[in-house]
């Protein structure tokens, strides 16, 4: 069997042949180039308007790569046509294998931005024996075009989201499809602010804005500002990961400050390493672990009461009344306030100001997946932490929609692995 057969299986162009095959000696990687040959009797296409026009001259042979193979780097070898378009006058043929100017094959292209999923770019690029660049390029061609053709119909239920991004308090906002059916991230943008969010709406599309059922978001005021303001006919949910998030950092604040002044005054240091068991939840604990915590509960600190009031407020979580869920919230606002922990009044506080968003949560509950903005959120931050690469918005742009857009691949995805 010759390569050319094979060829001819995975990739068989209408208009042009495979010719001979050469191993190129004394190349540093060994390289196999492949001929491409015009087949008799056909017409170039110009590459302006897409019309067969006749031929002017050939230009010198260029090298396209191709999927490399056993160890080889493969390259077909062509001259390109050039055409006397009557409407785009002198002009070089268009090339089914590749786009434009470009040096790698489409084929190629999608091969490397297939692995870009499963592996970081630079465990591509050594394992292909490419650079950087080349495994960038082409997961930027694959998410724009999967962009382009997306289908943003029968989007049901969204959830907007904010993670920091590089050192500082640089934020990006995430728009997220969240229908138990779909899930992916449709949407990135730079800060946080209403204008951010605006920018989201506006390229989601009116039409579609006012069609979705269900919001989820944090409780920042420019989100919820804008959300009333361009889908306000969708029930807008707080989100558990959010809320909880909002305690645990009560409760971080509320033990910085404590184990200071035990410190200051002089008492044995109870709260040194206690971070994570006032964190995690008690079941995700290690035996040692749970121990120490017992014996912390014996101490009446701030502390502790912050942390069996979140506990508590896990509960919340459990209703299916709507009601019977606002009586619970109300009891377990009161008690916090009582509480004279000036961190845990003001999560208390901000709970209560929003009091109908969050028992939307009972109203929506079957109804979207829940979970999914938190698990998105970790894909999320873990993306833009792994790769080192990222130092430019653009690229981690193209990262986040390559990892979580879920976005479609043409046919010739399916043809080479
Ligand atoms: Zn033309």
């Amino acid at each position: 069997m010759q390569i050319k057969t094979i060829l001819n299986r995975v990739r068989k162009f209408k208009s042009f042949v495979y010719g001979s095959v050469r191993c190129i000696e004394g190349a540093s990687v060994p390289t196999l180039e492949i001929e491409l040959q015009p087949r008799l009797n056909t017409r170039a296409v110009c590459s302006g308007c897409g019309v067969k026009r006749p031929g002017y001259d050939r230009l010198p042979e260029r090298r396209f790569e191709f999927v490399p193979m056993w160890g080889h780097k493969v390259f077909f070898v062509y001259a390109p046509r050039r055409v006397e378009c009557f409407d785009c006058g002198i002009r070089v043929e268009r090339l089914p294998w590749v786009a434009g100017k470009r040096r790698l094959t489409d084929a190629y292209t999608w091969f490397l931005a297939g692995w870009a999923k499963r592996l970081s770019w630079q465990q591509v690029a050594a394992a292909f024996r490419t650079s950087w660049d080349h495994v960038f390029c082409s997961v930027e061609r694959a998410v724009v075009w999967g962009r382009a053709h997306q289908d943003l119909s029968g989007v049901q239920a969204i959830g907007v989201d904010e993670i920091a991004w590089q050192r500082g308090h640089r934020y990006l906002t995430l728009g997220y499809q969240i229908d138990s059916h779909c899930k992916r991230l449709l949407w990135i943008g730079e800060k946080r602010t209403v204008r951010s969010l605006l920018r989201f709406f506006r390229w989601f599309g009116k039409e579609r804005s006012q069609a979705l059922g269900f919001i989820c978001s944090d409780m920042w005021k420019p989100y919820l500002k804008v959300i009333a303001k361009k889908a306000g006919q969708a029930i807008h949910i707080l989100d558990r990961f959010h809320i909880m998030s909002h305690l645990s950092k009560a409760i971080d604040e509320v033990r910085a400050q404590e184990t200071k002044e035990l410190k200051a005054k002089g008492y044995e240091p109870v709260l040194t390493k206690t971070r994570w068991l006032l964190l995690k939840r008690p079941e995700n604990l290690t035996d040692q672990q749970d121990t120490k915590l017992s014996e912390l509960l014996q101490y009446n600190l701030r502390s502790i009461r912050s942390y069996l009031l979140k506990e508590e407020f896990q509960l919340f979580w459990w209703y299916i009344s709507p009601y019977w869920a606002g009586v619970f919230l109300d009891k377990w606002c009161t008690k916090t306030m009582r509480s004279k922990i000036e961190p845990m009044k003001k999560v208390a506080r901000l709970l209560r100001r929003h009091r109908p968003l969050l028992l939307n949560w009972f109203r929506a509950k079957k109804q979207f997946s829940s979970g999914i903005v938190e698990e998105f959120n970790t894909k999320a931050k873990l993306t833009t932490r792994k790769a080192y690469g990222f130092r430019t918005y653009h690229a981690t742009e193209i990262a986040l929609y390559h990892a979580l857009g879920a976005l479609p691949v043409p046919k010739i995805t399916h043809e080479l692995f």
